[in-house]
């Protein structure tokens, strides 16, 4: 009999319970008491959600109050030392001390889980770390499981990732050392925490090693084996998960390890399986990954069972049914959404419905699809209407990505002759100074959207009032001196949502939120249909505020890979095909807001890098079409009208031949941080076109001095020509206050000022 089960359930709860015990705790609302409740209930009904659903085991061990990779060090024993608490005593106040900072010390580094949008703390690794054994958490929650009755698989992050994914932090004069140096002691460490799970009465743990999906150096692989054997040798049977990407290259490797059991992503990695069968022990446990663990669609059960009925004769009871990788990534119930209408609600799975989805296909497997015929149908009917539904099929759509070998992808002429012209109509002085596009987002503004969503007050009092913040914004603008002006984004709620909501083909949930990090979550919308413009959605605004000025005014749009990263997708063809797809919608906008008057658009991409795949031989495929759709999104226009684009950060050095080709005429990015040195590859690839490297931080309210500012921009205008440099700040200043905000934009006009006059 095949058996069922899950890596891993979202832990925040339907509700975001666990964001708002965890806030009010921070906030001194409520006690530990109330917290330690809130966190036991919600593991209580996300167990019963997995067991009620039929599935074999419950997973523990994918609770945590902040982050897993935090826990692991919890239970460890290896928190970072520079913060002097004693592991074994660790307090949960200690435990959010290590994720958020306090005065004397700053919090652990956070950053993204793989390709993913969840962000993990950082492990620090000091030459005197432990990992000779930390909170007791992880036990106490197998013995909550199994004494309400739940039979347990306890999941872990792996030795080997956790590991690949630390940093080492040795101090001054402090013998260097290599992250493998520590690998005996986390064996060491990881042999006495599966001693304990045995001794509880633990089946299976699943030990999770994503990094198995990258490309690893031959020490990162060769390190598998002595330590899978090391740490066999008295625990429960092991189940190692791989997953977010195929594992055909440690295909051999995996074979070869002495575990019980491996886990396959069959999503991303559909390709793998019959090689990997090829040899494949018959005594160990294959996890099959067949749910989408990263989307929300609804599955397609009878596909789903035809792919794994060859592999059920073959292995039996040793195949597992599962999701391709944890449902962390996915919102937690789909019986929340009540502002969906019926259809859409039909083709969509969470968390929970993805529960049920699994022991679906178990229950088919082991010959009782009578059991489940009627989730069969139901499915079988939704997968049958969403291919031909007309909200998903747009024929304008198609004929125009069918023609999209017609439409020049480039400019008329390139950046050199185009900058003549440019210049010629703006008229700019040396240095220009501009922003990045939103503006303080007040309480007022906030409570004037939220209003007018709730219907509260009507369409023209709404706009009547953004229009008053657009006014404020142009004449402070004006006031600073700046060169380039914005209107400031008082109207969006967010950059993708503000978009999706103005284009055919996105959907939006009520409560679909995924955790971020900690107790932050993000509510992706998701891409149903073809996407598809059926009227301007910026022009309005922008041409209002170009009303106002005489000094240009940037139009703002968001482009076509952050539209597509920072959103759910469709399953039913390639991402480049979505892409594409937004970016011909973009591009009608960019030659309206030209048609308009508009001189200078800004397309925003803060998301291009982050959708970089995990492999880097898949780099070259994405770079290819994410440069394509931007060059789509915006080469409609003459060579006059000035295309900028921003991106918040400025790890460039390894993709800048398609940064450049993007051929945008301006990029913005993020540098005050990195005190500038990460320009340095922007000058030593040539880069041919205008750069505005942030000048300062806008994530503190601190307000920087002019002489600090104009320190970085010397430091710039020794990397790159004066003719190429821009001023502004790192990103938008809709986080900020207005005190701050101006008083910052004034020091940031002086040191441009200054730069001037010593040309
Ligand atoms: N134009 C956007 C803003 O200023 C850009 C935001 C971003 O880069 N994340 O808010
Ligand atoms: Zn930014």
């Amino acid at each position: 009999m095949a058996k069922a089960h899950i890596l891993g359930f979202p832990r925040i709860g339907a509700q975001r319970e666990l964001k708002f015990a965890v806030e009010s705790f921070w906030r001194g609302e409520t006690d530990l008491a109330a917290l330690q409740q809130t966190g036991e209930t919600l593991r209580q009904r996300h167990w019963a959600v997995q067991a009620d659903a039929g599935l074999d085991f419950v997973a523990v061990g994918d609770f945590a109050w902040y982050d897993q990779v935090l826990n692991t060090l919890a239970l460890l024993g290896a928190v970072p030392t520079r913060f002097k608490f004693d592991p074994k005593k660790l307090t949960l106040a200690d435990y959010f001390t290590l994720a958020r900072g306090n005065p004397e010390h700053f919090a652990m580094e956070m950053t993204k889980w793989f390709d993913t949008n969840y962000h993990y703390l950082v492990p620090e690794f000091t030459a005197d770390l432990r990992f000779d054994g930390g909170v007791d958490w992880l036990f106490e929650e197998n013995a909550e499981a199994v004494a309400l009755g739940h039979k347990t698989k306890v999941t872990l992050v792996g030795p080997l990732t956790l590991l690949y994914l630390g940093k080492i932090k040795s101090g001054e004069g402090e013998k260097k050392f290599d992250k493998l140096d520590l690998l005996p002691k986390v064996i060491a460490g990881y042999q006495n925490v599966l001693k304990r799970l045995q001794a509880a009465g633990v089946e299976w743990v699943q030990i999770d090693e994503p990094i198995l999906a990258l490309e690893l150096a031959a020490v990162w692989r060769n390190a598998f084996v002595p330590t899978y054997e090391a740490l066999s040798a008295a625990a429960p049977k092991l189940l190692l998960a791989t997953y977010f990407d195929q594992v055909r290259e440690h295909t051999a490797l995996l074979h070869s390890l002495p575990v019980a059991g491996v886990h396959l992503d069959l999503v991303r990695g559909a390709g793998q399986l019959d090689d990997f069968l090829k040899d494949w022990p018959q005594d160990r446990v294959l996890s099959a990954g067949i749910v989408d663990g990263r989307n929300i669609w609804r599955a397609d059960l009878d596909a789903a069972l035809l792919a794994l009925q060859p592999l059920h004769e073959k292995l039996g009871d040793k195949l597992w049914v599962s999701a391709s990788c944890s449902l962390l990534h996915v919102p937690v119930d789909l019986a929340h959404e009540n502002k969906l209408d019926e259809e859409l609600k039909g083709w969509l799975s969470f968390a929970t419905q993805k529960t049920h989805e699994i022991t679906a296909i178990k229950h088919a497997l082991n010959g009782e699809k009578d059991v489940v015929a009627e989730q069969f149908n139901a499915a079988a009917l939704a997968v049958a209407a969403r291919k031909k539904s007309p909200r998903i099929h747009n024929p304008l759509v198609q004929k125009r990505l069918g023609e999209i070998s017609t439409i020049s992808a480039a400019r008329h002429n390139v950046f050199a002759k185009r900058i003549v012209k440019q210049q010629a109509r703006f008229k700019l002085p040396a240095f220009p100074t501009t922003n990045i596009g939103s503006f303080p987002q007040t309480t007022d503004i906030r409570q004037a959207r939220a209003q007018y969503k709730r219907g509260e007050i009507g369409h023209l009092d709404y706009l009547n009032k953004m229009r008053d913040e657009v006014r404020l914004v142009v004449q402070k603008q004006e006031e600073i001196g700046l060169d380039v002006l914005v209107h400031g984004e008082p109207e969006r709620n967010d950059m993708v949502e503000y978009f999706g909501e103005q284009l055919w083909g996105y959907g939006f949930t009520a409560n679909g939120w995924v955790q971020s990090y900690g107790s932050r979550c993000v509510k992706p919308p998701f891409i149903y249909g073809d996407v598809y413009r059926p009227e301007a959605m910026t022009v309005g605004w922008s041409e209002f505020a170009q009303s106002l000025t005489s000094k240009p005014m940037k139009g703002m749009l968001t482009g076509p890979v952050t539209m597509l990263q920072w959103s759910f997708v469709r399953d039913d063809q390639p991402r480049d095909t979505t892409a594409l797809q937004i970016a011909l919608a973009l591009r009608e906008e960019v030659v309206d807001l030209e048609k308009a008057g508009i001189g200078m658009i800004q397309i925003d991409e803060p998301a291009f890098r982050e959708g970089l795949p995990l492999k880097a031989a898949d780099w070259p495929h994405y770079l290819d079409w994410a440069v394509k759709a931007f060059r789509i999104t915006a080469s409609g226009v003459q060579d006059d009208t000035q295309i900028h684009t921003h991106m918040c950060y400025s790890e460039f050095n390894d993709i800048l031949p398609w940064i450049a080709a993007m051929d945008a005429d301006v990029i913005t990015i993020e540098t005050s941080r990195s005190d500038m040195e990460l320009l340095d590859g922007f000058g030593q690839f040539a880069y041919p076109n205008d750069i505005g490297p942030g000048v300062y931080d806008i994530h503190s309210p601190r307000v920087p001095r002019v002489e600090e500012m104009q320190r970085l921009l010397r430091k710039a205008r020794g990397v790159i020509p004066d003719a190429q440099l821009w001023v502004n700040p790192d990103c938008g200043l809709k986080t900020r206050g207005w005190p701050e905000t101006t008083a910052a934009l004034e020091n940031m006009v002086l040191a441009a000022r200054t730069l001037r006059a010593e040309v």
